[in-house]
Order: structure tokens, then sequence, then C-alpha cells
């Protein structure tokens, strides 16, 4: 099976139906990671759009802020603008679907989660570190994971010890070398300095990576971020990728 890999939208939909676009015939199912509302101006529409599609989709901490299921103290001030906005924004539909989803699934020989094996909705990881530790709290070879918005592979080391392996684009990674912990990068606010819509391929029977980019209209979803009184940092960042 070929599964379509994406997280963190973040309901911008000019990047959801750039990436859509681009792997267009190209896959047989989404696993989506979570975060699908928060900083965008459409949590309605993107969220419309992945349910046309055969799809299993995890909640990120994002959408619990929204759904009021987290604490937003933890958030940066605009990130809590934006989760206001997205509050009064959404309908009954896409609350009632984003209620019902999970911040972890299994689907062996993958754990999937939204942040972190330990913390599933909450910790970042950012470092060998962290990754580290995180190897002890998932039972299957591999886990995929979003919310840093950082497309990378962390591979756990015989020594417990980790090797961080950034992404390389357009080619087929081959999973079968050891445990891996695998980031695919955001779709709608990249922030590893490349503005471009991030995802990925998952081949479940060949057990490879294939990390890919599209560009998308970034001026569409700014535009409609200012219609829509959302902050000015949130609306430049988009274009620069952090
Ligand atoms: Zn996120």
């Amino acid at each position: 099976m070929r599964v379509l890999i994406i997280s963190d939208i973040h309901a911008n939909l000019a990047a959801f139906e750039a990436v859509l676009a681009d792997a267009k015939g190209e896959w047989d199912t989404i696993w989506c990671l979570g975060d699908l509302v928060g900083y965008g101006p459409d949590p309605n529409e993107c969220v419309a759009l992945l349910r046309e599609h055969d799809h299993i989709s995890l909640s990120g901490n994002h959408d619990w802020a929204v759904l009021g299921k987290l604490d937003t103290d933890n958030f940066n001030r605009e990130a809590q603008i934006a989760i206001r906005w997205t509050r009064q924004a959404i309908s009954r539909e896409t609350h009632d679907y984003l209620e019902k989803l999970p911040p972890q699934l299994e689907q062996a020989p993958f754990s999937l989660v939204h942040a972190s094996p330990r913390h599933p909705v909450w910790e970042y990881i950012l470092d060998a570190y962290t990754a580290a530790i995180n190897f002890d709290y998932f039972e299957t070879p591999y886990c995929l994971v979003g919310h840093t918005h950082v497309p990378v592979i962390y591979s756990e080391l015989e020594s417990q010890s980790v090797q961080i392996l950034p992404p390389e684009y357009d080619t087929a990674f081959q999973l079968e070398r050891a445990r891996l912990i695998i980031n695919p990068g955001s779709v709608g606010q990249p922030r590893d300095s490349d503005p471009r819509a991030a995802y990925a391929f998952l081949d479940t029977e060949k057990l490879t990576f294939e990390y890919k980019r599209v560009e998308y209209p970034v001026k569409v979803t700014q535009d409609r971020m200012r219609q829509y009184g959302i902050p000015t940092r949130l609306i430049r960042r988009l274009e620069y990728g952090w």
C-alpha cells in the first residue's frame, strides 16, 4: 500500500490543495498526523477536503486547544489568538469530526503520534537526546511523528544513541535498517527555512519513505489570514518557513 503521509496542515487550504495535486495518483490512502487546524484561515475547508479521501487522522495540540481539551497557557500569544479565531470559525461538523480523532494510533509496524511517543500531544522531538529517550516509549520498529514542522529521521543506534538523518527529497529511503522516528514535516506551516509544503510517501510493502516538497501560492493563504485579522507574525512566517 502506498500511503500519503501528511501532518500539520494548520488550516492552510492552498498548501493542502498543492500537496494533493502534486501527489495525485500516487497513493492509496492518507495518514494525517494531526494539527489540521490552528494558525491558518481555512479550518472547515481543510477538514472537508481531508474527509473526501480515504484516510486516518490523529489530533494534535492545536486541534485539542480549539476543542478546549488543552489549556492554551503554553501557547505563544499569536497562537492563542489564532486558536480563539478558529474556535469561532469552525462549523459544528468540523468540531464533531475533530472531537473523534485520537492523539495516537498503531498501524503495525508503524506507531503514529502527533508529538512524541512519550507525550503524544505535546512534547517536541527537536534533538537527538529527546529522540533517544522516546525510542523506549513505543513497541513497533517505526514511529511517525509531526508537531515540530521539521522533516527529519532519527535512527536508533545500538549504543542507545541516535543518528539524525536530514530528508533526501525524491529518493526512496529504505527503512529496514534500524528503529526510526520519522517526521514528514508540515503541509501548512513549514519551519525548516523552506516555505514549500512538505509531505511524504510511505510504501508499506517495500518499506520505503520518500520525502517531497511542493510550492504553493503562499500569498493566497496570507491574504485570507489578513482578511480575518490573524496576527501579522503568523502571516509573514509562511513566506520564509520559520
Ligand atoms: Zn503543528
